[in-house]
């Protein structure tokens, strides 16, 4: 069955979305742990990180850095957390691959 990524990349949900090009997709958690939790997602459908192609993990995390940067900037805060996890044991939810991105809270 598709994911609620997979839609959200096929246009059939909707998302706020911060970024996007031919490779990958990045919008704002609809649950965020802290504000400007976004989530970073290859267009290429992989489970997560134990299979997704190495060019395409290199890739996603290269845009996700270059995202959250920008994005820590922007709420005035230093740093930011890079969770992926990987299987239901490991807290995953949707059987997409994706990056967290999670800013520190402002005073944290
Ligand atoms: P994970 O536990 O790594 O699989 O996390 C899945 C994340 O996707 C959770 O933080 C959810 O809040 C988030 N999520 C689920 N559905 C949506 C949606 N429609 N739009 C944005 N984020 C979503």
């Amino acid at each position: 069955m598709e994911t609620i990524f997979q839609q959200i990349i096929d246009k059939k949900a909707d998302a706020k979305i911060l970024f996007e090009n031919k490779r990958v997709i990045a919008f704002y958690d609809i649950n965020p742990k802290a504000p400007g939790h976004f989530l970073v997602v290859p267009k290429v459908y992989s489970r997560n990180f134990k299979t997704i192609k190495e060019k395409d993990m290199l890739y996603l995390i290269k845009i996700a850095r270059k995202l959250a940067l920008k994005e820590i900037k922007k709420l005035n805060v230093d740093g930011f957390r890079l969770i992926v996890n990987n299987e239901a044991s490991a807290k995953q939810v949707v059987f997409h691959t994706h990056v967290h991105i999670i800013p520190s809270e402002k005073g944290m």
